[in-house]
């Protein structure tokens, strides 16, 4: 490669608060538009902003996460510029003094990487320009506010990226982290997460930087790699043609699978920042962040390490439940109760999660409580029900709350046993299928599994199916 590129990410989360940063209205998406305001969010004359201290604590737990050092004393300050969006003029953000400083966040792709971060600073959201969707449209554009004033975090790194992998990944480490931590949902649809990309590059072994341009508002992962190959590309074959690249705020169209010129960058001195006059500084002492500490869980990759080796789970199975700490939860609780961690694990990972999607839920939703499903395993081990039947079980749990035992003896599925009930099901199926048995006797051992798939169907599904085998044999063997 004949050009590095540099990769630097800012990536801005919606904090999962009910409330507003400044204000008491609601933060739910999907409201009508401009019916979660007040004066405060609207930017009205005399209204004067009140701190959510649940955004605090929420952007605190964050910066924890991401190992940086919150800071004693931050203040907010006023961004200036104009956009309709932005009824007062100015966005109330963090400027010299950011809530928290450095940290980072290790990723994998091509080879175990720290990337390092400059700074997460708290923020309040702009409202919205509507372009489209009224019948006028076509001359004029609609503002909605309620999504002004939503808590935000900036999280901004270090250009420590080296490809647009690295930076996809990274984006989705930290999505991971942020939902599991609770702080922000994860929805990228949604606005929840949002990335803009400074990327530059420069001829491999030159130290200093090119001239960076910023791709904003990169919404999945899969666009974020594929804006920065694209912005990577563009940026060599300017280079490469001898000319300049131009310090420029992008916008990627991933209809066209191309970012486009959307602005000049500005500058940090082109927003006028000063400190905001109508909050006092923001005090965390050591006793707030500790409480904090005391209510963060422990992270995704610890637990999955920990999964692996405490309870001897494969690394996927280990993978699939730690995706939520919900998820994570449940599980620990179903494989504590039914003392069968593995079995715990066959059951949340298929059975329960597959119903979830099947009925459009998440764990959050379950109907059913770890210890009732550790009630049907319990059932499996002691070889009360069959596998199968234990399906049918769970299928009916599920939908009627009723716990394993209680539906296997009102119902009568508990697995047959009893050798001489088997017995005569066994004889039976012998002598129904004369033709199987005498290509068995032959020697093609196949026939002997639809033998047994004969019985297991005379027994109702019921049939203890090591029992099954051993008289089938028996009794095959016995007559031959
Ligand atoms: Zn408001």
């Amino acid at each position: 490669m004949k050009y590095e590129p540099v990769i630097g990410l800012e990536i801005h989360a919606q904090l999962r608060t009910r409330t507003k940063i400044f204000c008491g209205c609601s933060t739910a998406f999907g409201a009508a538009p401009n019916t979660q305001v007040c004066p405060v969010c609207l930017g009205l004359p005399g209204a004067l902003p009140v701190l959510n201290r649940q955004a605090v604590d929420y952007a605190i737990k964050a910066a924890l996460a991401l190992g940086c050092q919150v800071q004693q004393e931050s203040v907010f300050a006023r961004k200036n510029y104009f956009y309709p969006d932005l009824p007062k003029g100015y966005q109330i953000s963090q400027y010299e003094r950011p809530l928290a400083l450095h940290g980072g966040l290790d990723i994998t792709a091509g080879g175990a990487k720290r990337i390092s971060l400059t700074r997460v600073h708290m923020e309040e959201d702009a409202g919205k320009s509507l372009h489209e969707g009224f019948p006028d449209s076509d001359r004029r554009t609609y503002v909605d506010f309620n999504r002004s004033g939503v808590p935000l975090i900036e999280i901004v790194t270090e250009p420590d990226m080296r490809s647009a992998a690295e930076a996809a990944e990274f984006f989705s480490c930290l999505r991971d982290i942020l939902v599991w931590l609770g702080v922000n949902d994860g929805n990228m649809e949604e606005g929840s997460l949002r990335c803009d990309a400074n990327v530059s590059v420069r001829p491999a072994g030159q130290r200093e930087f090119g001239t960076k341009a910023e791709v904003k508002n990169v919404n999945s992962f899969r666009y974020v790699q594929k804006a920065l190959e694209y912005e990577i590309d563009r940026q060599i074959d300017i280079l490469e043609g001898g000319g300049r690249v131009v310090q420029e705020t992008r916008l990627w169209d991933s209809a066209a699978g191309r970012t486009f010129s959307m602005r000049g960058k500005e500058e940090a001195h082109d927003y006028r920042y000063f400190p905001e006059p109508d909050l006092p500084p923001l005090i965390v002492d050591a006793a707030r962040v500790e409480t904090v500490r005391l209510t963060m869980t422990e992270l995704p990759e610890a637990r999955r390490r920990r999964f692996v080796a405490a309870y001897g789970l494969p690394e996927y199975d280990a993978g699939v439940l730690t995706q939520s700490s919900a998820l994570a939860d449940y599980f620990e609780q179903v494989a504590a109760a039914a003392g069968n961690s593995k079995a715990a694990s066959n059951w949340v990972m298929g059975e329960l999660l597959r119903t979830l999607n099947d009925r459009g839920k998440t764990i959050d939703d379950v109907p059913l409580t770890p210890r009732a499903l550790a009630g049907l395993i319990a059932l499996i081990d002691k070889g009360a029900i069959s596998s199968s039947i234990a399906k049918d079980v769970f299928a009916k749990m599920y939908d009627s709350g009723r716990t394993a035992e209680d539906i296997v003896a009102e119902e009568g599925l508990a697995q047959i046993g009893d050798e001489s009930a088997l017995l005569s099901i066994v004889r039976d199926v012998i002598g129904r299928h004369a033709d199987a048995v005498a290509q068995y006797r032959a020697g093609k051992a196949a026939t002997f599994g639809f033998l047994v798939g004969q019985v297991m169907k005379g027994s109702g599904g019921k049939g203890n199916p090591k029992l099954v085998n051993q008289l089938l044999t028996r009794e095959l063997d016995r007559s031959s």
